[in-house]
């Protein structure tokens, strides 16, 4: 057949939009959008024929052509970032949005969305407020800090304390201490950024507190510790503490600030976790700025959280930077909400998704597994032996690098033993409504049951898998 006669053969516009099958989307969509996607349609089949001479199996007739069409139309409205089944044992997940927020947070952003709230505005006094205030309340409350500020992450709350403190002149760090974070947070980059320059005292794996003393001279404006929280040295090592190191920046009238990464303004080893550096032991140790995250081990929104003196927090309040790193009032809302929740301890660990997770028992995982492994046998027994055994959560972002938390796993094995059939099941689960992500290790696809508390919804998504075999397979 030649291109005219094909090309011919494709519908008009005007007659696919009279079609009853469109009368819904267009309905729904709205007659610019379904002749939009018509259009592209008609343009990819008028192309298909140019390149291949024949008509694409889709637009051989009608109702193909305007399945796809609704089809496309409502995938265009389907979020990308929707929810996951984070089955990858890394609690504090960054590919997958770090923490999970309490309740109580999500019931504060919603209010903050859907009504004007008392953002910048003094109820008491029908003044003008300040955005931070209600958070900065509850820190001082939790940390016994003097002050305290929000900006957007902790990597902003780095850029802006350096720059206040310390623009155009040095900031002493140890070598062991200049991380990088991942991606292009690195703490020599950052300095440059804020317009410090960085004087390295120490070695790789051994700094003295006398390193730091040498070092400190007329043009020294900073000494600053950065918390390792991504690595560990491990042997023959020594670092000085935020104590020492307070000391000695007090005797020599020079400011100490650190960045601790993630902080945790709970005791992680009342909870049976392993033990990270607290927000508040760095104020009592005489810190002058400390920093942390909000949605690592905090369990919050995403923010830069800076604690300390009083007269360093109104500068950086001032700092032209705050204006452009401050937070919305929706991650205010989440912080505070979040925040309060620290007030009340001993329901912490279970209002707190981030706590509750990591303090899963193992057993509990256990009992999961032998639960969901029947049901998950008929599923994909023909090409996957389903197993169970335990296995290590990592607790992620950066917290705790070398602690592992025992956990229990669903592993699935290829019964041909290829990486391609796993491949195929990693890709089925990625593609399921709710996609599931595990971790392939040693030839074997592993789902760590720690985060998973929607036991119902997994099985549920799980039986909607088209995945039967690599032979069904098509
Ligand atoms: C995670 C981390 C940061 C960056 O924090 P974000 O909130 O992700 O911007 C900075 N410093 C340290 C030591 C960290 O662990």
């Amino acid at each position: 057949m030649d291109s005219q006669t094909l090309y011919s053969r494709l519908p008009s516009i005007d007659k696919l939009l009279l079609q009853p099958g469109l009368a819904d989307a267009l309905q729904r969509h709205g007659r610019e959008a379904v002749l939009r996607a018509l259009r592209q349609r008609l343009d990819m089949a008028r192309r298909h024929i140019r390149e291949h001479g024949s008509l694409p199996v889709w637009a051989s007739d009608e109702a193909p052509l305007l399945n796809v069409v609704r089809h496309e139309l409502a995938e265009r409205q389907q979020l990308q970032m929707r929810p996951v089944f984070n089955l990858t044992g890394t609690v504090l997940h960054t590919n997958l949005g770090r923490a999970q927020l309490p309740e109580a947070a999500v019931a504060a952003v919603m209010q903050a969305m859907r009504a004007p709230v008392a953002l910048e505005y003094d109820l008491d006094g029908a003044g003008r407020g300040h955005r931070d205030q209600a958070v900065s309340e509850l820190l001082r409350e939790l940390t016994g800090a003097e002050a305290a500020c929000v900006v957007n992450n902790n990597a902003a709350a780095v850029l802006i304390m350096l720059s206040t403190m310390a623009a155009g002149r040095e900031v002493i760090v140890s070598r062991g201490e200049l991380v990088e974070i991942g991606g292009a947070f690195r703490m020599p980059d950052v300095m440059r950024q804020a317009g410090c320059r960085l004087v390295e005292v120490g070695a790789t794996n051994r700094t003295h507190l006398r390193d730091y003393a040498e070092a400190i001279g007329p043009d020294t404006a900073l000494l600053m510790k950065v918390h390792t929280s991504n690595y560990a040295i491990e042997g023959f090592t020594h670092s000085v503490s935020e104590a020492e190191l307070a000391r000695l920046a007090a005797a020599r009238g020079v400011p100490l600030v650190t960045d601790l990464g993630s902080g945790a303004l709970a005791d992680m080893t009342r909870l049976g976790l392993p033990a990270e550096p607290m927000p508040q032991q760095m104020i009592a140790a005489g810190v002058n700025l400390v920093s942390f995250s909000g949605d690592k081990l905090l369990g919050g929104p995403q923010a830069g959280l800076i604690i300390g003196d009083a007269a360093w927090i109104a500068r950086i309040q001032k700092h032209p930077l705050k204006r452009a790193l401050r937070c919305d009032k929706m991650t205010l809302a989440a912080l505070e909400a979040t925040l309060r929740l620290y007030l009340e301890p001993e329901n912490l660990p279970q209002a707190l998704p981030t706590l509750r997770l990591l303090t899963r028992p193992q057993q509990a995982m256990q009992q999961q597994a032998e639960r969901l492994c029947p049901a998950l046998r008929p599923l994909l027994d023909e090409a996957f032996v389903v197993g169970s055994e335990p296995c290590l959560s990592q607790i992620g972002s950066g917290s705790l690098p070398v602690d592992r938390l025992p956990s229990w796993a669903i592993t699935l094995s290829p019964r041909d033993g290829r990486g391609s059939t796993l491949d195929s099941l990693s890709r089925a689960l990625r593609a399921l409504p709710r996609p599931v992500i595990g971790r392939v290790q040693d030839g074997r696809l592993w789902l760590d049951l720690r985060c998973l508390e929607d036991e119902a919804g997994l099985m549920a998504n799980l039986a909607q898998l088209p995945f039967a075999g690599p032979e069904t397979h098509s």
